[in-house]
């Protein structure tokens, strides 16, 4: 027993003790059939929301209009949530209203899907009224219910089913598929966080080629309540297939995002402000967005080398600026997906697979990829790892020095200054030494 279900049963058995029904519900019931790790424990209760309070020293109104009291077992949190259906669906998502009902059948019956809607009680025992357990064990995601209706209540179970067919390797059951086709744009009604939370999940799950594939057949972005506005269809590429299916092995879910984002073949201010749409956090957004504008760089340098140089040379240098133009951590990420993606194409023969893209878009993937060898990022990982100064504040003088040894008052000049030092350091063209620096700065 972990410690998280010896405490989740702990809830149960104190409410039991106290005359009310308790069960485990949802996610968890449906994980622990599946043998997963269970990432919280929901409860359900006959207790009204008063009644779940006065039974622990614990508990913080976390939900109170929809009946979830968070009851705090030794510091982790366990969401306990009144029987209750939900009526009069607004504007096709949330309820407007909760209903608290008596019986656990019409709790679960609100649920989305059969495997969402099983519940478990304190001695193992399943309590299963709509055959999710059967689904489970033949890998069908289906509706409770009539799935036309359940999609037309709250659009958001569509996405919710896509996320989860993928995640759990689920073929979805035809009359639920039908459904989604027919409600998709009912989609429009579901605020953009909501959509993105969700988006996240898919991209960040088990099977993100799946879900990539399931999320563009379902033209559900069709319908997002913001448009995009950029070309998702090059996801079916035959490219983008071989790209897509690299995408698991890129654990961090910013990597992910820059495999999609790359394979849309964009101006990377296009996508950035599909993004925004998107709500994405500052700190995401900007991290996807520095390695897109990286790529950007680097895949100019590519269709237009400088006659002047060698083409290997201005590409490193490109490299170079680019980083610190961007950051060392774009750079990083960058690298880790024109990795992956360079696997995408060596297992290639057919040079020019008809990948269905116009070979004039400067964001042109597939080329780009053909001509960055795998020595250039080997050279580009190298050069990351020796690079010890990118960033203004890691050169070896400050700014008030430079004013100091100038004699001149400071101004927009010391700034300048300290990025063109940065610049040759990084370059390799100065050491990152005082004396070197203050001795290079004279020469003003
Ligand atoms: P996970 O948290 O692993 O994604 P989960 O099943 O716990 O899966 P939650 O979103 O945490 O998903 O919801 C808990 C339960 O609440 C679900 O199992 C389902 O029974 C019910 N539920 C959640 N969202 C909806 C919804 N939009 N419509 C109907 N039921 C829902
Ligand atoms: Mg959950």
């Amino acid at each position: 027993l972990s410690e998280n279900e010896y405490q989740a049963k702990a809830v149960l058995k104190q409410l039991i003790a106290h005359g009310y029904d308790a069960y485990f519900v949802g996610g968890c019931v449906r994980d622990t059939l599946l043998n997963r790790a269970v990432h919280d424990y929901d409860i359900a209760t006959n207790a009204t929301p008063e009644e779940i309070m006065a039974c622990f020293e614990r508990t913080v109104p976390t939900g109170i209009k929809h009946g979830t009291v968070t009851v705090l077992m030794d510091r982790h949190p366990y969401e306990v949530t009144t029987f209750r259906t939900e009526t009069e669906y607004e504007d096709y998502r949330r309820p407007k209203e909760v209903k608290y009902v008596t019986s656990l059948l019409e709790d679960l019956r609100r649920r989305d899907f059969t495997m969402n809607a099983m519940a478990m009680d304190i001695a193992g025992n399943l309590i299963d009224p709509f055959g999710g357990r059967t689904d489970l064990g033949q890998g069908i995601l289906r509706c409770v219910g009539t799935a036309e209706e359940r999609f037309g209540e709250d659009a958001l179970r569509m996405l919710r089913c896509v996320r989860f067919a993928a995640n759990y390797g689920l073929h979805v059951e035809e009359a639920t598929w039908a459904a989604l086709r027919v409600q998709a744009p009912l989609l429009s009604h579901i605020a953009m966080e909501r959509v993105r939370a969700e988006l996240e999940r898919l991209v960040g799950g088990a099977d993100p080629h799946r879900g990539i594939r399931m999320l563009v057949d379902s033209e559900l972005p069709n319908y997002f309540r913001q448009q995009l506005e950029v070309p998702l269809e090059r996801w079916r590429s035959a490219f983008a297939e071989r790209a897509l299916r690299e995408l698991a092995t890129l654990e961090d879910a910013a990597a992910r995002w820059v495999l999609l984002l790359l394979l849309l073949e964009e101006d990377p201010a296009h996508i950035a402000a599909a993004l925004r749409k998107l709500t994405f956090s500052r700190a995401a957004w900007s991290a996807i967005v520095s390695a897109l504008e990286l790529h950007s760089s680097m895949s100019e340098s590519v269709m237009h080398p400088p006659a002047a140089d060698s083409a290997v040379r201005s590409l490193e240098t490109t490299f170079k600026l680019a980083t610190l133009a961007q950051g060392k951590d774009a750079a990083t990420l960058w690298l880790s997906v024109i990795r992956v993606l360079s696997n995408a194409v060596q297992g290639d023969d057919d040079a020019s697979s008809g990948s269905g893209s116009d070979p004039n878009n400067p964001f042109q993937l597939e080329s780009f990829l053909r001509g960055v060898s795998l020595d250039m990022i080997a050279f580009g990982t190298e050069w990351l790892d020796a690079m010890t100064c990118t960033n203004i504040r890691e050169l070896a003088i400050t700014g008030s020095e430079l004013i100091e040894a100038n004699g001149k008052p400071g101004g927009p000049w010391v700034a300048i200054l300290l990025h063109r030092l940065l610049q040759e350091v990084a370059l390799g063209a100065l050491p990152n030494d005082k004396a070197a620096l203050l001795e290079a700065s004279s020469n003003e």
